[in-house]
Formats: C-alpha cells, sequence, structure tokens
C-alpha cells in the first residue's frame, strides 16, 4: 500500500538505523527483521517548516508531520480537534516539591482524556490515506479510547483489545463510544500479541503504541506545543512517564524537530518516570544497557495502569532519547503515586490519573540527587485523566464526609460549633437559604 509520507520523511530502524524511502515497509525493518521503525525528516525539510499559527490544534505543525496534505488528513485534523493543550505554571504544586518554575502541559485537556489522542488522530489519518477498512489496538485503556474517539468522528471501523484489570470507566468510554472492545484475559503483553495476531490475520490496520511507526510522530506535537507555548524558548527539563517509552519517543522527536527547524537553540533534559513494579526500563538505564532485559513471567505491578508494561514496544528509542539529552530514568513507588495524585489536584485543579502523577511522585528524590535544580524550568506532562481512573486513587484524597440533611448533625459532622438553638433548620426542607416563605 503507498504510504504517502511527506517529501523529506524517510523510514528509519530503532535497531540497526537502516533508513527506507517511502513505500514498502509499515511497521518493522525488513533489514534486521524486528527493529520497530521510526521516522527521520530530513534537515532541509525541517528548515523550511512554518507554524500555522491559525490552527489551533495540533495539526498546526503539518509541515513537520510525516503525511503529505490531502483530503483524508484534512478530515481527520477537522473531524476531532486534537492538541493545543494548555501550558500553564502551577506555582502551589512548585511550592510544595520545591521546583519553583514548574510548569504543567494538561494533554488530559484532549477530546478522549489522554495525549494518547495525537497519535490515534495521525495514524486514523495514515489509516484513511492507505485505504484502510478497520484500525485495531492494544491498549491498557487510553490508547484505545483515543483510537475509538477518532473513528468515531471519522466513521471508521475500530477494534479494541484491553486487558483484564483495565480501569472500568475506561472500558465504559470504549463501549460508548462505539470501539468493538474486546478484554483478553491477560497481561498488556497479551493484549498486544492477540491484537497484532488478528491484524495479521485479518488485514486490520495496527495501531498499537510503538507497533505503529505514526504513534511518536504524533505525540512529537506535544513537544512543539511546549515550545510555542514557552515563546520558543526550552524548559530545563520535561518530566515524562513511561511504560512503553512511546511518548518519552515522541517528546524527543518533537524537541529535535524543533531543533532542526531553528526554532529552538538546544534540548531539554527528559527525565523518565516508571513504577517501580514496570521498571525494566529504568532498570536498563541504571546498569548502562542500551536495551532492557524482559524476563518471560514477570508481569508489571503498579495501580498506574497506563505505564504497567514489562515488554515495552520502544524501547531503544525511549533510552536513547534519554541518553542523548543528557536526562535519567528513575522509579517510584505504589505510596508516592497515590500521595503525588492527591498533591497535583490539591494544588493546581488538574486531578492527573495515577500514571501522570508518577511525574510529580519523582520531583522530591530528582532534586535530592541532584538532577534537577531548585531554581531550574521544569516542565510536567498530563498524560492521562483521573477522571478515567477512579477506582485506582480511593481514599487518596481528603476524607469524604457522610451526613443527614441536618445542620445540627452537619455541626457534629464537620466538628464546628452552631449558635443554638436552631429553629426550623432541623430537616431537610430549610436549608437553602431564602427558601422559607412563612
Ligand atoms: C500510555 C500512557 C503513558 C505512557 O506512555 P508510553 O508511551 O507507554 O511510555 C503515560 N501516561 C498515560 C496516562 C498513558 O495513557
Ligand atoms: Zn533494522
Amino acid at each position: 500500500m503507498p504510504d504517502h509520507l511527506m517529501p523529506g520523511f524517510v523510514w528509519s530502524c530503532a535497531r540497526c538505523a537502516a533508513t527506507f524511502p517511502p513505500g514498502g515497509v509499515t511497521y518493522t525493518c525488513p533489514r534486521c527483521g524486528d527493529g520497530r521503525l521510526g521516522m527521520a525528516l530530513s534537515p532541509a525539510s525541517a528548515a523550511s517548516a512554518r507554524v500555522r499559527t491559525d490552527v489551533p490544534t495540533m495539526w498546526r505543525y503539518a509541515d513537520l508531520l510525516p503525511l503529505a496534505d490531502s483530503p483524508e488528513v484534512r478530515r481527520v485534523a477537522t473531524a476531532l480537534p486534537v492538541g493545543w493543550t494548555p501550558l500553564h505554571a502551577v506555582p502551589r504544586l512548585g511550592a510544595e516539591t520545591g521546583v519553583a518554575d514548574l510548569w504543567l502541559k494538561n494533554d488530559a485537556a484532549n477530546p478522549t482524556g489522554a495525549l494518547k489522542d495525537r497519535a490515534s488522530s495521525l495514524v486514523v489519518a495514515a489509516a484513511l490515506v492507505r485505504g484502510e477498512q478497520v484500525v485495531a489496538t492494544a491498549s491498557s485503556g487510553n490508547a484505545a479510547a483515543s483510537l475509538a474517539g477518532v473513528a468515531a468522528a471519522t466513521g471508521i471501523t475500530c477494534v479494541t483489545f484491553v486487558p483484564t484489570g483495565t480501569p472500568p470507566a475506561k472500558i465504559a468510554q470504549l463501549s460508548v463510544l462505539g470501539a468493538r472492545v474486546v478484554v483478553v484475559s491477560g497481561s498488556y503483553e497479551d493484549a498486544v500479541a492477540l491484537c497484532w495476531s488478528a491484524c495479521v490475520e485479518w488485514g486490520w490496520y495496527c495501531r498499537s503504541t510503538g507497533v505503529n511507526p505514526f504513534t511518536a510522530e504524533g505525540k512529537k506535537t506535544v513537544a512543539l506545543e511546549i515550545c510555542e507555548q514557552l515563546g520558543w524558548s526550552v524548559p530545563d527539563a520535561v518530566v515524562v512517564p513511561v511504560g512503553d517509552g512511546n511518548i518519552i519517543t515522541g517528546v524527543h522527536r518533537g524537541f529535535a524537530d524543533a531543533l532542526a527547524a531553528g526554532w529552538i537553540s538546544r534540548l531539554p533534559r527528559l527525565i523518565g518516570v516508571q513504577a517501580a513494579g514496570a521498571s525494566v526500563l529504568a532498570e536498563a538505564w541504571r546498569t548502562g544497557e542500551d536495551a532492557p532485559v524482559v524476563v518471560p513471567g514477570r508481569g508489571a505491578g503498579t495501580i498506574a495502569d497506563g505505564i504497567a508494561v514489562a515488554d515495552p514496544q520502544d524501547a531503544l528509542r525511549a533510552l536513547a532519547a534519554v541518553r542523548t539529552t543528557g536526562g535519567t530514568m528513575t522509579t517510584v513507588t505504589e505510596e508516592e503515586i497515590l500521595v503525588a495524585v492527591h498533591r497535583t489536584s490539591a494544588t493546581t485543579g488538574v486531578f492527573p490519573e495515577p500514571s501522570s502523577a508518577t511525574a510529580v511522585a519523582a520531583l522530591p528524590a530528582l532534586l535530592a540527587d541532584g538532577h534537577l535544580a531548585a531554581g531550574e524550568r521544569v516542565v510536567l506532562i498530563n498524560t492521562g485523566s483521573g477522571l478515567k481512573a477512579v477506582d485506582r486513587v480511593a481514599g487518596a484524597g481528603t476524607p469524604v464526609l457522610r451526613c443527614a440533611p441536618s445542620l445540627r448533625e452537619l455541626s457534629s459532622v464537620l466538628g464546628v460549633g452552631v449558635r443554638s438553638p436552631l429553629p426550623g433548620n432541623e430537616q431537610g426542607s430549610g436549608l437553602l437559604p431564602g427558601s422559607r416563605t412563612g
């Protein structure tokens, strides 16, 4: 099938670095066998790229995206606007964590509530350009919901594979969005394998994170937006939750392309954070390996379902992103994640899902061990909404009080005295101010 890559783009292998011209390759490198394909943009094409400042979506960077303009691309770009999410300073969270110049890129403001919409938008555009009939993905929930959302808006058929244990809100979202929802009895890796087999068997187009080369290209727009929203200045560090490693790869691609375009003058340090129970990339980083050691049968154990990955799909590029930018990788505990969900929400007004909160959870240790300095400008990415994982965070916030509709009982529940007596104010009907006429 033709792939209609934008002029200036070539396919490049994450393992052996071979490059291939447009056409003929889809997911993996034909030279070394199983290397994941990525994309590279020629310096000349990058240098002539312009921002479409009148487009308030990720497609304002269409010049740096790998699909040439076409009716199909325009259809996807307008059917469900994705990206151009808010970036704002979070001084109260900064004061609590000791990073004074702290910023939050709120990608939960995307249509399905997660950063993964950026990938799905580009993948569905590629699917329409290729004339695909069905798109499919494995997912811990957000990738599937994002694919289902873009599919719903464009009308392409969508099949999703999620593991048992996926938060109910994410499954409900998939179901109302009209996707075929298959809950696979097994892990995320089992869902990835089954989705791949189904795609091979029935000729579906596979969006699975890190498997489809367009995913990281879509996600790179988050980095381009950060640069533009900071007035084309670059933060000192960006802290990114890591599961498959595709987001951090995309973030690296975005900053690298902005540098090649001459829009920025240096790269920020990329800091990857994993849950301690799903940390093969952080482990590889610690031991200095180029690739993670995946122990068969060792699963992923964390409430942060979005990063509960035992065998990362984009491992090589993720580690390279950290290495090339002078960053680091670290892990956080389940306890630290829950505390960070509450702390972030209660100081910013933005409720992150546990996967996103790992970035906040990591800040104290990063400061303590010198990977961050207190005066540095640091950007966090809110990769997904906490409303999609409320089952994971019960008890993490302030206590929930239960009370009969009685001011007297409320005073005792709150532990606050009342001016007694409280005539006529005992039972429900009179509680709204001004509601009594007699
Ligand atoms: C998918 C996801 C991540 C991790 O992205 P990877 O590409 O798998 O590293 C982080 N946070 C949320 C909310 C996600 O859905
Ligand atoms: Zn290769």
